[in-house]
């Protein structure tokens, strides 16, 4: 799968428009990458779970899309109904509802919720009675880079105890969902939850539930600095061949939040300093660890990197402006020496980027320009389409 990047030549000619830094984000990547997940799990619908990146030109492509959605409070229930979502599109897939979400959630009619424990269903029960709940449980996979399943998930021993005592209260449990954690390159930890879910859902069965519902949460890997090569269709192939397997007459559903936005977002900054103490070359950059470089920090992030220059090569530090230690990008990396006004290019930068970047030390946040209102796409288009021109008439 391609990844959405910039070239050289986009990068200058941008950069000669705007001011650095800023996010380039190219929604067709996002339709792509939606496909390409509805092409390679078939037998799953897709919530986009929008934290990751709720940019509104990525959100209102897969609104036109007919994607659904994932949403954790009421700002992100506001952000989506705002925008014409239903409340039927959307699961408030946060385990710990507060009540401004709940109270949102009823107003807009969005009736889905996950929870892990005793505590939510009285919560729930008084503010959207009868409402379709999921137990969320946890899963182990130590594969994943985030491990969600410290945090969140009732025991599995502990499912259809809830379930029912969901019920008693009022609620309509109609399923199960897990999340393995985020960037898992195992496809076994998915095949093992379905199977343990398996188990709840007879388990279920056997006294007198009967679920409907299954939702295999996101992690769905991007390639990154440090793992270059991720070929997510395998491992979603094998995913979708088990749900057909083991849940053929179950709505099954994903939570995808990086995969559909991580490869569409690059993130171009200019070096406005440099440090020659040390053993290695530093270069300051004008975006920070505060600000779209906060995966990093939050997300254990290493976004793949690209510096434009021309001289010799030898390992160099790249450093964020904030007069913070902390706020170092990358150590030894390969670089040619740059000057002042060198430009840098950080791609797979869409996911947990813009939304957890701060304003410290008063930098603002980085601007995100869509790719598909730039120019530069255009010509980038006609250069395709005349080079497929060519192709075609090579052939002939
Ligand atoms: C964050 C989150 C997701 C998305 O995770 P990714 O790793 O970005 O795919 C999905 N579901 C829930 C409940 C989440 O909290």
């Amino acid at each position: 799968m391609k990844e959405f990047r910039l070239t050289e030549h986009e990068v200058m000619s941008l950069s000669s428009r705007m001011p650095t830094p800023f996010m380039v984000a190219s929604t067709d990547k996002i339709e792509e990458n939606y496909r390409f997940m509805r092409h390679h799990l078939p037998h799953a619908g897709i919530y986009y779970a929008i934290k990751a990146n709720p940019t509104p030109a990525i959100l209102k492509r897969l609104i036109g899309l007919g994607a659904h959605f994932d949403v954790a409070s009421a700002g992100e229930m506001a952000l989506l109904h705002g925008m014409g979502v239903d409340g039927s599109r959307m699961i408030y897939a946060n385990t710990v509802k507060n009540i401004s979400g709940l109270k949102m959630a009823a107003k807009i009619g969005l009736n889905r919720f996950t929870f892990d424990e005793e505590t939510e269903i009285d919560k729930m029960a008084a503010y959207v009675p009868g409402a379709d709940v999921l137990l969320r449980i946890s899963v182990h996979n130590s594969k994943a880079k985030v491990d969600l399943n410290t945090k969140f998930g009732a025991p599995p021993s502990m499912a259809c105890e809830l379930l029912m005592k969901a019920r008693d209260k009022g609620l309509n449990p109609i399923g199960i969902c897990f999340h393995v954690g985020s960037q898992s390159f195992s496809t076994a930890a998915y095949e093992e939850a379905l199977l343990l879910c398996h188990g709840i859902f007879d388990e279920a069965k056997r006294m007198g539930l009967n679920l409907t519902d299954l939702d295999i949460g996101g992690g769905f890997p991007v390639p990154s600095l440090d793992c270059p090569h991720v070929d997510p269709a395998p491992m979603m192939d094998a995913i979708d061949r088990q749900i057909v397997r083991l849940f053929p007459n179950t709505a099954v559903w994903t939570e995808p939040g990086r995969f559909i936005c991580g490869t569409a977002v690059n993130l171009v900054a200019s070096v406005i300093g440099t440090r020659s103490y040390g053993d290695e070359p530093w270069y300051i950059i004008d975006e920070s660890i505060y600000g779209s470089f906060s995966g990093i920090m939050y997300d254990h992030w290493a976004y793949p990197f690209t510096v434009f220059g021309h001289g010799e090569v030898c390992p160099s530090t790249f450093a964020g402006p904030t007069c913070d230690g902390i706020d170092v990008l990358y150590r030894s990396f390969q670089s040619p020496r740059l000057s002042i006004g060198d430009k840098v290019l950080a791609t797979n930068i869409g996911a947990y980027s813009t939304v957890s970047a701060t304003r410290f030390n008063g930098f603002e946040i980085a601007p995100t320009v869509i790719w598909e209102e730039q120019p530069e796409c255009l010509s980038r288009k006609d250069t395709e389409k005349s080079s497929d021109e060519r192709i075609s008439a090579e052939a002939i």
